[in-house]
């Protein structure tokens, strides 16, 4: 059974390249019929928030990436880890270092000065017929994996293909950090070796919990190729089976380096604040590193139905906010009226700066439809019907010159008149304030665009709308009238 995970750490948003790697481990579960697992990797105390956890929590639920298990965190897991390192310091795959931070210094710049590079010498590794030197009293030592020195480790990435490190390359990596001055005191002269475990290192505990939660493919961001042989090392040496690997090429900003703030919006939370509908999100996302043939439109269900892993870009991914808006576009026009408008009153109060127009639902649900086909944004699509829907401001300079512009010789006294047979309807909706509209055109020898461009100016502060009886049966009926009444012969 396909088990896969993500794994965010609580610092910060959830980051638009963790959100990608969260959707592909996912989908790939989804699509096998298996476990997609949610891991909080909180080990980092310093830089790990609450609010963190709960934004990441958040974007998972907005992307609807439903996690079969967790969360689970790390922080909470230290007792089991240190266990496993117990195990691992009694067959001998671990051993106490108490070289010290000078002594480290030393060794490293005297490899160096010897043009090697700089590596853990073995002082305190344990070989056959080796004598250690003496424990030195008061230091408290780190954990050291014993890394194999032969050969090579190699996996054949889901992604990358083949990828091989030599043995010798590989440090013996520190696994466990010291216990502080005070825990060694307090350990005694001769410490229980429990005592000594102080806290894990992330690459361990990486290993133990995807062991434990039984992850069978590991896909994450290419950052982290050069733990996965470390990684390997040490899944071996607790005899637990192999995930298999994939790693994903960084996303870099338009000027080609890696994307961060920089670049604007680099949090999955900002692009839902900024207008944008999740399934447009999982589709750009998606597509982002990863293709079935020519499709750039595609739901949740095809991705589900496609993603089996294969088709995963091994080259870097451009991000690209004008693709974006075009799939949000797409995916705007597909919504519903009911749930835009719940999204636009949503954007009204942080966009209210002249006060947002007052409309019940089904009055902004046909606003919505109106306006859906030419908005990239729901922020957008609100800015835009709070403009023309809103108080129009004939003080404005920009309106007076389109006013200049359009107002045409003879609309004026059209223009009032309609106003007045506009009040006489019996019912205020598009068909009959159309048939007033002709009317008016007649009585007056105008046609349409005379009438209807300078109308648009006064009732919606802009020469071009959709058809003008939708948009007047939008307005209240009093306010339409003291609107189009404003103008001046
Ligand atoms: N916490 C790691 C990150 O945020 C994930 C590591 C992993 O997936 O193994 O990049």
């Amino acid at each position: 059974r396909v088990r896969t995970r993500v794994a965010p750490s609580p610092t910060g948003l959830l980051h638009l390249g963790t959100a990608r790697t969260a959707l592909y481990c996912w989908a790939y579960a989804r699509h096998f019929g298996g476990d997609f697992i949610l891991r909080i990797e909180d080990t980092d105390e310093a830089r790990s928030t609450q609010a963190a956890v709960d934004q990441i929590i958040e974007a998972m639920r907005w992307l609807e990436l439903d996690y079969d298990e967790g969360p689970f965190f790390q922080m909470q897991r230290m007792a089991r880890y240190r266990e496993v390192i117990a195990q691992l310091l009694s067959s001998g795959h671990a051993y106490f270092c108490y070289s010290s931070p000078a002594e480290l210094d030393a060794m490293r710049e005297a490899q160096r000065a010897r043009g090697e590079n700089p590596r853990y010498d073995g002082t305190w590794r344990p070989e056959p017929c080796k004598t250690l030197p003496p424990v030195p009293a008061g230091v408290a030592p780190v954990v050291r994996f014993r890394t194999p020195t032969e050969g090579s480790v190699a996996w054949t990435d889901l992604v990358k293909g083949e990828i091989r490190f030599a043995s010798e390359t590989l440090d013996d990596l520190i696994i466990a950090r010291p216990v502080s001055a005070q825990a060694l005191a307090d350990a005694g002269a001769q410490p229980d070796v429990a005592a000594l475990i102080g806290t894990p290192t992330y690459n361990f505990c990486v290993v133990v919990d995807d062991w434990d939660m039984g992850i069978t493919h590991v896909i994450r961001g290419d950052d982290h190729v050069n733990n996965t042989p470390r990684q390997i090392h040490i899944f071996n040496a607790l005899g637990a089976p192999l995930p298999q690997f994939g790693h994903l090429p960084m996303i870099l900003g338009q000027d080609g380096s890696k994307l961060s703030k920089r670049h604007g919006a680099v949090g999955v939370n900002q692009y839902e604040a900024l207008g944008y509908l999740p399934e447009a999100m999982l589709n750009y996302l998606a597509r982002l590193g990863w293709s079935h043939g020519d499709e750039e439109l595609f739901s949740r269900e095809q991705l589900v139905q496609w993603f089996d892993g294969s088709h995963l870009s091994s080259s870097a991914a451009q991000w690209d906010p004008a693709k974006l808006a075009w799939v949000n576009a797409h995916w705007i026009k597909q919504a519903s009226d009911a749930r835009l408008a719940q999204l636009v009153r949503a954007h009204w109060p942080l966009e209210a700066r002249q006060g947002a127009p007052v409309l019940d639902d089904a009055t902004l649900q046909r606003a919505c439809a109106l306006f859906k086909d030419r908005s990239s944004t729901t922020q957008e699509l609100a800015l835009t019907l709070r403009q023309v829907l809103g108080e129009v401001d004939t003080a404005d300079a920009t309106w007076q010159a389109a006013w200049a512009q359009h107002k045409g010789a003879d609309a004026a006294p059209a223009l009032l008149a309609l106003a007045d047979a506009l009040q006489a309807l019996p019912q205020w909706q598009p068909e009959a304030i159309q048939q007033a509209l002709k009317a008016t055109l007649q009585a007056h020898s105008l046609k349409m665009p005379q009438l209807a461009i300078p109308l648009r100016l006064l009732a919606f502060g802009r020469p071009q709308t959709p058809s003008v009886d939708q948009m007047l049966s939008l307005l209240d009926q009093k306010i339409a009238l003291d609107r189009l009444r404003t103008v001046k012969n």
